[in-house]
């Protein structure tokens, strides 16, 4: 194809940072997706929902300044440190797409195929478009992780905090909520606040708390503890310094620094909303899990010496994370997603985050694997915007 058309799919904050640097460099594209869909949703579904990132780690990324988090809150009234609030993250993501991305067309995309050396798209409305370049920019969506023993329960019995559309709907009933990370434990304080009865059921012998970062460190505490989007730490300030270094590492280097970095833990306004107010279960496994009545029947394993026993339940919510998995992106045609090069299951991208099929990208999670721990988070979009935009410029400048 020798017209050059980018095509965006996906309308969260990596979607609307790459419009809004392709269109400052006049690269033509299109994206396609409701705006910040997927932070309405967990809006929706709860009150009292918070980022665990900083405000100042969570910016939706311009080519000029004046539109951070901060940008918008501020004269708002709202947070500008944390813990924020995910009603006005959504809230801001729209107010950056009116300033910035000029027309975003409101539409799943349902097919990608490839036509010549291009792409064949193919529109949740049935409109097909040709575009030289796609960016995949689909955050977690298809990769919600479900346990093995989970996995028999039918969906009225089982739901994972992805698909949780209204924690209110569980008043009056006993869930297990499994896991320990954010999800599960946000997912505890919510069905408890919403009138549910949760118990939390953690494989780990003992949950983990970040703790609180001070608003106004010491000097000392800068240098020994210097505050990045991915947390307080050295490591975690180079990475966020560094993001294009840790993708010139041996891959199965990186593959173990991402298992290890950032292990499942709650963010320290939530403790309260948890401890005193739901039961947890460490050291506990479920063994099998199946329907009875209309009721869920688990059976657990528990404590050092493995004793076994029977939980009954109403549903189980499992807030056992994600997996990128690039075979389960539905909207890429079956040919084509499988002669995508990979690490483990994510896809493989060069430094412009390039899959081994030309002119298909990976921005946002799925990109991680390649990239680091800062593009599980919206901290990564800034980055991912700049290179992909350069790259699709220098291809632009081949296309004229
Ligand atoms: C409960 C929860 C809390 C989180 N909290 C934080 C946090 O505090 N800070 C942080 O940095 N990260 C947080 N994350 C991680 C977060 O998911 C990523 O940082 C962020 O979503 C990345 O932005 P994105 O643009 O890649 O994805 P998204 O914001 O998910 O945007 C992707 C969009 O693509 C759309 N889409 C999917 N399929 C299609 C299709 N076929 N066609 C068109 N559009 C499609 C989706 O509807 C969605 O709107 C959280 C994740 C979860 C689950």
């Amino acid at each position: 194809m020798s017209k050059q058309l980018v095509a965006i799919i996906g309308g969260g904050p990596y979607g609307l940072s790459l419009a809004s640097h392709l269109a400052a460099r006049n690269v033509p594209h299109r994206i396609f997706g409701q705006p910040m869909a997927f932070w309405s949703q967990i809006a929706r579904a709860g009150s009292r929902r918070y980022l665990k990132s900083y405000c100042f780690g969570t910016n939706i990324s311009a080519p000029d300044p004046g539109s951070t988090f901060a940008d918008y809150n501020e004269p708002r009234g709202l947070e500008t440190f944390e813990p924020c609030s995910i009603a006005n993250f959504a809230a801001y993501g729209l107010w950056f797409q009116e300033r910035h991305v000029e027309r975003i067309e409101p539409v799943d995309v349902a097919n990608v195929s490839r036509r010549g050396e291009g792409y064949l798209l193919t529109l949740g409305n049935g409109e097909e478009v040709e575009a030289s370049d796609v960016i995949v920019a689909t955050g977690l969506a298809n990769f919600a992780r479900m346990p093995h023993a989970l996995r028999a329960l039918p969906g009225a019995a089982a739901t994972h905090t992805a698909k949780v559309d209204s924690f209110a709907a569980f008043q009056g009933l006993e869930v297990a909520v499994v896991g320990s990370g954010q999800s599960a434990l946000e997912a505890a304080a919510l069905l408890h606040e919403a009138g549910a009865s949760p118990r939390l059921l953690i494989r780990k012998p003992s949950t983990l708390w970040m703790t609180r970062g001070s608003r106004t460190p010491t000097l000392w505490q800068r240098i020994r503890w210097p505050v990045s989007a991915l947390g307080g730490s050295p490591k975690a300030w180079a990475l966020t310094q560094m993001p294009g270094a840790f993708h010139r590492l041996p891959a199965c280097g990186r593959a173990l620094f991402l298992k290890n970095f950032l292990p499942p833990e709650g963010a320290w306004w939530l403790r309260e909303r948890v401890e005193a107010q739901v039961p947890v279960e460490h050291d506990t496994m479920i063994v099998e899990a199946r329907e009875s009545g209309n009721r869920v029947s688990l059976h657990l394993r528990q404590g050092d010496d493995g004793r076994e026993r029977e939980l009954l339940v109403d549903h189980v919510v499992a807030g056992t994370g994600y997996e990128v998995n690039v075979g389960r992106l539905p909207f890429l045609a079956p040919e084509l997603r499988n002669a995508i090069a990979r690490h483990g299951a994510a896809p493989r991208l060069d430094a412009s985050f390039q899959s081994s099929a030309p002119g298909l990208r990976f921005a946002g999670p799925a990109s991680s694997i390649s990239f680091g721990p800062v593009f599980r988070f919206v901290a990564g979009a800034d980055y991912t915007a700049r290179t992909i935009a350069a790259a699709l410029t220098r291809t632009a400048m081949a296309h004229a």
